[in-house]
């Protein structure tokens, strides 16, 4: 099951996570040796079970009987003090008593909604962003929740695959960050705290690589962007130590990735030692039959067991397969043994064996949802996600003196929308709008007008005119457009991305009034919107915000806090242009434009084959200047760092944050290289004048690669270094010289 040209396995940079509790182990293996196979097979089982707490019915019986006989392991969606206790005294009553880890997609909030993971890496604040990921499982333990399936790592670089919103983008560097920064956020430091939850590195692996953007499907990767770009935040996670994995549903290079044994047995759990354990996805093991790799069920379950898939989500596949087979000789009892020790070393991990309720009671249950803090957080984080794309005749920030705003679209009121896809928390009277938000800031002196004026999808243009005189009567008018909540998240791919229904033409006759036209855009991708990005005087993209998201576009439009997010994924011109991701181009020795008709171009004869907005783009309400750019030495050797610095000034009237990024290009290599590749950043606050000194430092595993042999190296030679502001916009350049 190896990938052409990888029996070498190739070598990675950071040691292997090693040094497990030895008494757990112990209590491992004495619990594992007073098991019969049923009940090892009966660990391995997950079953969703959301009709477990409720009405009575065929499905509750059958699975409150599996439950107390030790054949399920873990549960996913039931949540609440009051369910989970009452499922898990069902488990108490197996022989054994061995308790449920009861799981559930808490991917960004539980009842706190924080934006979606995209908008939440536009903030590129790690902090901020483990902080997110803390609320969410301080809200999801003291409910009764053990293990969230997030965070994903997948590295996302199409905007027509629907699941973009649900990681960090497109860049490699930036997403293994932000992997370890949401697995300390859900995990704290150790396993097993009252405020933390297991978390789960998904979807193992390169699941993010669809072709054509489309859910699920197969994947064709070179073995160097697999090692290169999909596997580093898998990598990363691991090395923070979170305790589980999920493997994925697409097939790559041809073996479905839940019965790879190249990806789970070689690299996960041979190469990087990993010591946690391996989810299916939904029902990807019995899938294995789907995808004519396996004949049948039984088939699947030999598969996908051998090839490392610990835990079977859903698909009953091992409950009625494994034992057979073990009896037939067919898998070996130590493969299953081994599956087993991995999930009963978490459930020690966590404490489940003192106390299998993990403290919650109702009580507490209350007292920690009804935290103000938590919706400080969150708004907080919305604030620093959001990213200001353009601001032209400083339309923003909106001002006190203001006698009128006309807030006008689809998104305007909305409340469900601003939450996005994958949420838990189902009560909207939570969820502030944009409305809301501005109401209240905008205070008595200024009059707050509305106007729907269409649908975010279909035709009907019969608002138009109600909007249009709204409009009218207006200062300036605030425009609030996106794609639904539902239309992006899983499954919801796109072939068009461009802004649906007639949003776009809304903002043309608003634009035909003459006023000032700030606009709103929320979605869950990078979205198209020509005319609003050429016409409108200001464009903020907000994502989806989540609960406090109407509060903190308040806070921006009105720049009580100062924009500073930067796009974690390349904004298309159009869906053509797809993959374009700013680490996908080379130098073909063509240029990108049109020179002249006998120069024949690497791009479209149709529309420039630069972006609309390039990955690291974000305005502020400030502006900045970078200067002194110096580089400690012009050598470099191994063991020794270079220096890369600089001054950053805000010239401008208010204090503000700069995202400074550092891309890097290697100009010959044994393996063509693109033309920038991110390489270390920094987050820094200045008031207006203020200048600091950034420093990045640069040693020799910033400049390597994987090779054609996938060994990790750096070869000798010049490296362009560039600092700037966006990977587009490049302020200072410099070169280093490594040696051999
Ligand atoms: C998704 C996973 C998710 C699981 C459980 C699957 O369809 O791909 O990301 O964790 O469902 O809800």
């Amino acid at each position: 099951l190896l990938l052409p040209g990888t029996t070498a396995l190739a070598q990675t940079k950071t040691a292997a996570p090693t040094a497990t509790n030895a008494s757990i182990e112990q209590r491992v293996a004495a619990l594992l040796a007073q098991m019969t196979l049923e009940e090892k097979v009966g660990q391995l089982n997950q079953y969703s079970g959301r009709e477990v707490t409720g009405p009575a019915s065929d499905r509750k019986n059958t699975l409150l009987t599996s439950i107390s006989s030790g054949k399920v392991g873990s549960m996913l969606n039931v949540k609440g003090v009051k369910d989970t206790r009452e499922i898990q005294a069902e488990a108490l009553k197996s022989r054994l008593k061995i308790p449920l880890l009861f799981s559930l997609d808490v991917i960004h909030g539980y009842q706190t909604t924080f934006p979606i993971p995209l908008g939440e890496a536009a903030s590129w604040d790690l902090d901020a962003i483990r902080l997110g990921a803390h609320v969410a499982a301080k809200e999801a333990a003291a409910s009764g929740i053990h293990w969230t399936f997030a965070p994903m790592v997948d590295i996302g670089r199409d905007p027509r695959w629907g699941r973009v919103m649900e990681g960090a983008g497109e860049d490699t560097y930036l997403g293994s960050l932000i992997a370890k920064a949401r697995v300390l956020g859900f995990q704290g430091e150790k396993l097993g705290g009252t405020d933390a939850v297991l978390a789960c590195a998904k979807h193992f692996a390169a699941y993010g690589a669809p072709i054509g953007g489309r859910d699920y499907n197969a994947v064709d990767l070179s073995p160097q962007q697999l090692w290169e770009t999909y596997l580093p935040p898998f990598k990363a996670a691991a090395d923070a130590g979170v305790a589980t994995f999920m493997n994925s549903f697409n097939a790559l290079n041809g073996i479905p990735a839940t019965g790879n044994s190249y990806l789970q047995r070689d690299i996960l759990k041979g190469q990087w030692q990993y010591p946690g354990f391996v989810v299916s996805d939904w029902a990807s093991i019995a899938e294995l039959v789907n995808w004519g790799y396996a004949t049948d069920k039984k088939e699947a379950a030999q598969q996908a067991i051998t090839a490392g898939s610990d835990m079977d989500m859903e698909s009953d596949t091992y409950s009625q397969n494994l034992a057979q087979l073990v009896k037939d000789g067919k898998v070996k009892m130590d493969l299953v043994d081994d599956a087993v020790r991995r999930i009963l070393h978490k459930k020690f991990e966590l404490g489940l064996f003192e106390d299998p309720y993990r403290f919650s009671d109702e009580k507490r249950e209350k007292q920690v949802l009804a935290d103000p803090q938590n919706r400080a957080a969150a708004r907080q984080m919305a604030q620093k996600s959001m990213v200001l794309l353009k601001n032209e005749k400083a339309t923003l920030p909106l001002t006190k003196q203001l006698r009128s705003i006309a807030l006008i679209g689809p998104i305007a009121k909305a409340k469900r929308d601003l939450n996005g896809s994958w949420t838990v928390d189902t009560d909207t009277t939570r969820i502030t709008s944009l409305y809301d938000g501005l109401r209240q800031r905008a205070g008595k002196t200024t009059q707050l007008l509305y106007a729907k004026g269409c649908a975010v999808e279909g035709d009907s243009r019969a608002g138009f005119d109600q909007a249009v005189a709204t409009a009218q009567k207006a200062d300036i008018v605030v425009m609030a457009v996106g794609e639904g909540w539902n239309m992006s998240g899983e499954a919801k791919s796109r072939t068009d991305i461009h802004l649906p229904g007639v949003q776009e033409e809304l903002f043309k006759a608003l634009r035909a009034t003459g006023k000032p036209v700030a606009v709103v855009v929320f979605g869950g991708r990078p979205l198209i919107f020509d005319a609003i990005a050429d016409q409108a005087d200001a464009v903020l993209f907000a994502w989806w915000p989540g609960s406090e998201g109407g509060t903190a576009l308040a806070d921006v439009l009105y720049g009580d806090y100062n924009p500073a997010g930067k796009l974690p994924i390349t904004f298309p011109r159009n869906v053509g242009q797809i993959p374009i991701a700013y680490n996908q181009q080379y130098n073909t020795g063509r240029p990108l434009i049109k020179v002249s008709e006998t120069r024949y171009r690497s791009a479209y004869i149709d529309a420039p084959a630069t972006p609309r907005y390039a990955f690291g783009h974000g305005l502020s309400y400030t502006s900045f200047k970078y200067s002194d750019f110096k580089i400690s030495r012009s050598q470099l050797k191994a063991g020794e760092t270079v220096q890369v610095s600089f001054t950053l000034t805000n010239t401008g009237k208010v204090i503000g944050e700069e995202i400074a990024q550092l891309y890097l290009r290697d100009p010959v290599a044994s393996v063509v290289r693109p033309l920038k590749e991110l390489k270390d950043f920094r987050k820094i606050s200045l008031k207006p004048g203020e200048s600091k000194t950034i420093t990045f430092p640069i040693d020799k595993d910033k400049l390597a690669f994987y090779n054609s042999k996938l060994e990790w190296v750096a070869e000798p030679g010049k490296f362009n270094l560039m600092v700037g502001s966006a990977s587009d916009d490049i302020r200072l350049e410099g070169t280093v010289d490594l040696l051999p």
